[in-house]
């Protein structure tokens, strides 16, 4: 026999009885990106190399060491998406999207790609869906991006068990500040920091308030603060941030140490977090990007967005509070004998363009078999056709919650199952 040929490392196969549960969560999605007035938007999976070391940024892990980089016919050196901010702000800048509204409000789903060592919530190719406010630098935007996060949230029942962190770098001052602030501070330290927080401490020394390693969280408890930092404006912003979240009965811890890897935040930043995962416990991450526009090429344009990972969320809800999903069909027809096997394929057309999910046996097998094969789909009506049936243009009609049995029309089967 031919080897069987395995799938690649750290992506997964979603087969249809999870598959059923993506499209659950994939309802609450589109219902609450509707009420909040967002559009969706699908840009393509692979971009310029380019895109990603501009506007990820090239000292961040995503572009140093996670990106599945090739160059195609043209050679041209291209990248499977890691994330899909840098993406949508492109081709908000292509589409001349401003021109369409002041302020554009994007929302998006699909997989994304990063080498990364696999593990339970950490997957090469994974999913993530997000939403991005392009346009405004006022408070109440952050404010509105949270909320929809969290209405999601709320709607798949599990916003008690996730909680938000959330913390400013402010703007670009404010950050310049904080970064001369701090590694004033770690510069007598450095020789007793990690191997990657020294590496750091030149090139993005923010970054080494999110080591884990034991010996850097010791020094960096007694770090100064980014929130000590910030300018008035950037203070003012966060502050009023801060008490509309607590007006509209938002719960927030707010963690000195959030930085976040990518490079392009500005003001804003937050993450939320489940007790329901292990290690990997950020399901949703995000904040203000206020000079990303502006570096991409378009014009200065303030924006601000999140992106959240599925199969994580996923995690949590299977945890929590799983999801409803149908796997049954209405109406599984059984068809006895040569003559009416023809029939089946038209008859069960007419029931499904009448609206019903229905099926039928193309095995030819047994009543028997086609009987089991019905309560295997969890049927809720079983049609037995036999030569008598037909001749009167009906069919037997079982339901199968009551073991009642009554002979129906056939072009009466649509609206009798329906009532
Ligand atoms: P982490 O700290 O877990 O590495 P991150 O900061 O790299 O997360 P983001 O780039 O902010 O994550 O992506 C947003 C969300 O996408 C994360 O909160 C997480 O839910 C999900 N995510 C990120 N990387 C992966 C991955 N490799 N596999 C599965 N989900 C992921
Ligand atoms: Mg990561």
């Amino acid at each position: 026999m031919p080897d069987k040929v395995q799938r690649v490392k750290g992506v997964n196969d979603i087969l249809p009885e999870e598959a059923a549960k993506w499209q659950a969560l994939e309802t609450v999605i589109r219902e609450v990106m509707d009420r909040f007035s967002f559009g969706e938007i699908r840009p393509p999976i692979f971009e310029k190399t380019d895109l990603f070391a501009r506007g990820v940024g090239e000292d961040t892990d995503i572009v140093s060491k996670e990106m599945y980089t090739f160059s195609d016919m043209s050679k041209s050196s291209l990248t499977l998406r890691p994330e899909l901010t840098a993406g949508v702000v492109r081709s908000y800048i292509q589409n001349n999207l401003q021109q369409v509204s002041p302020v554009q409000k994007l929302w998006y789903e699909g997989p994304m790609f990063r080498q990364e060592r696999p593990q339970k919530g950490r997957y090469r190719q994974f999913w993530q869906f997000g939403a991005e406010a392009i346009g405004s630098p006022n408070p109440e935007q952050d404010v509105e991006i949270i909320a929809l996060f969290h209405t999601i949230l709320q709607k798949l029942g599990i916003a008690g068990s996730v909680s938000l962190k959330i913390n400013s770098v402010g703007d670009s001052e404010s950050r310049a500040n904080y970064r001369t602030a701090l590694q004033d501070y770690l510069r007598p330290r450095l020789a007793d920091l990690s191997e990657t927080s020294q590496h750091r401490f030149e090139s993005n020394p923010l970054r080494i308030l999110d080591s884990k390693a034991p010996n850097d969280k010791e020094i960096i408890a007694g770090a100064p603060r980014i929130l000590d930092c910030l300018n008035e404006s950037s203070s003012q912003h966060y502050s009023q941030v801060l008490k509309m979240l607590d007006d509209m009965g938002i719960a927030y811890v707010q963690d000195d140490l959030l930085v976040r890897g990518l490079d392009y935040y500005t003001h804003t930043i937050f993450e939320f977090t489940s007790d329901a995962l292990g290690a990997q416990d950020a399901i949703c991450g995000g904040g203000r990007y206020n000079d990303l526009v502006h570096e991409l090429g378009g014009k200065e344009t303030p924006a601000i967005g999140w992106a959240s990972g599925i199969e994580r969320l996923l995690l949590v809800i299977d945890a929590m509070q799983p999801l409803e999903t149908k796997s049954t069909i209405d109406c599984f027809l059984v068809a006895l004998g040569d003559n009416l096997r023809e029939k089946a394929p038209g008859i069960v057309q007419t029931w499904r363009n009448g609206g019903l999910s229905c099926d039928f046996d193309t095995l030819r097998r047994s009543m028997k078999a086609q009987m089991r094969e019905a309560n295997r789909q969890g049927a809720a009506y079983a049609a037995i056709l036999g030569e008598e049936e037909y001749a009167h243009g009906e069919v037997q009609l079982k339901n199968f919650e009551t073991g009642e049995q009554t002979a129906v029309a056939i072009e009466k089967v649509v609206s009798t199952i329906k009532s």
